[in-house]
């Protein structure tokens, strides 16, 4: 089968941000790899920081976990917890989230094996609050974990979460201490604790302004051409006729659309490139097609690849569209390679 619609991951730049942000942490560095590694393709991913040095992994599901059977016992951690119909896997733990799943791990068969928790600090989505910690009495406790809400920005709640974390940490006993994900890595070595959580920031995602210049693009979708064709000034482009070419013009019809991740919000604000020549994107993108100006770069032919500009911060602020979106959105039309 002919290769037309690739995302080219960079192994060096998943590494070297995995890396980074382990000095930057000076703790333990894990790595949240659920919803399929943010679309990059989770075994791939998890392979590649295991042998950077990784020993924690987070997914949400253990429909997610199952197919990690690879990891080491112990690296693996499913962040939703222990349902009612969830069948545990040998030497992966669950994140207790609530009393009952507190209660019904008890009352399990792996009630002596080791578990993680998530208390809520004040984000009041997935954890146990702060006054029903009375109930881990007993449990055996590996990772305590708390995630913030508003590390990306700076937000009073920040410090709140934090002091309130502390006063966790004096009253339940655990191997070892979770606050920070990818953002809070960067508010200070007291969010650190003794394991930091990143995900986005991992895949070449911008967290806070701090990680600009630091965190390194890990991928990038590319395109072929299916036409070239000229466009006579005064002539529109694509659907509803949004753009009207002021002058005569040389347009790339390339094969991605929508329906792959490439949102429609970057009609007439995206951009691809070719031979060092950027390829503004004109009109509305379609759902399996886009088309660019390519009037200053008279080489470009049928057949020949683009590379979309996608470099997430950039797009985020372009689109409105937020950097977790536009990676987890990539479609399942790309054939993903490592280069
Ligand atoms: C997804 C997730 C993370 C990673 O968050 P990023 O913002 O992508 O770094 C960390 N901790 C928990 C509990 C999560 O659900």
């Amino acid at each position: 089968m002919r290769l037309s619609l690739a995302l080219q991951h960079r192994s060096s730049a998943l590494v070297a941000n995995y890396r980074h942000l382990q000095l930057r942490a000076a703790t333990a560095t894990g790595a949240a790899i659920k919803a399929d590694a943010y679309g990059l393709g989770v075994k791939d991913v998890a392979k590649l920081l295991l042998d950077a040095g990784c020993r924690d992994f987070f997914v949400s599901t253990w429909w997610e976990a199952a197919e990690l059977d690879f990891l080491p016992p112990g690296t693996l951690v499913v962040l939703h917890g222990f349902g009612s119909e969830d069948e545990v896997q040998p030497g992966v733990r669950p994140v207790l989230v609530t009393p009952q799943q507190v209660a019904r791990w008890k009352a399990s068969t792996f009630a002596d094996e080791p578990c993680d928790v998530m208390v809520d600090t004040g984000m009041n989505r997935l954890g146990l609050g702060t006054k029903e910690l009375g109930c881990l009495e007993g449990l055996s406790i590996h990772t305590l974990h708390s995630h913030l809400a508003c590390a990306d920005d700076d937000d009073a709640l920040n410090r709140m979460q934090l002091e309130r974390f502390l006063a966790v940490q004096q009253v339940v006993r655990a191997g070892r201490y979770s606050l920070a994900n990818s953002a809070g890595i960067y508010l200070g070595s007291e969010f650190a604790f003794d394991l930091v959580r990143p995900g986005l920031a991992l895949y070449g995602g911008i967290p806070r302004a701090e990680a600009r210049g630091e965190i390194r693009q890990v991928t990038t979708p590319t395109a072929r051409i299916l036409q070239m064709r000229s466009v006579p000034a005064g002539e529109s482009v694509g659907y509803n006729a949004t753009f009207v070419a002021p002058r005569d013009m040389r347009v790339a019809v390339i094969n991605i659309g929508y329906a792959d991740g490439y949102r429609r919000a970057f009609s007439s604000i995206g951009s691809a490139r070719a031979d060092d020549q950027t390829l503004p994107v004109i009109g509305r993108v379609s759902m399996d097609l886009v088309t660019l100006d390519a009037t200053d770069a008279p080489q470009l032919a049928e057949g020949d690849w683009v590379e979309l500009s996608f470099d997430l911060e950039e797009a985020a602020a372009q689109t409105g569209i937020s950097q977790y979106e536009l990676l987890t959105g990539l479609g399942r039309r790309f054939q993903r390679s490592w280069i």
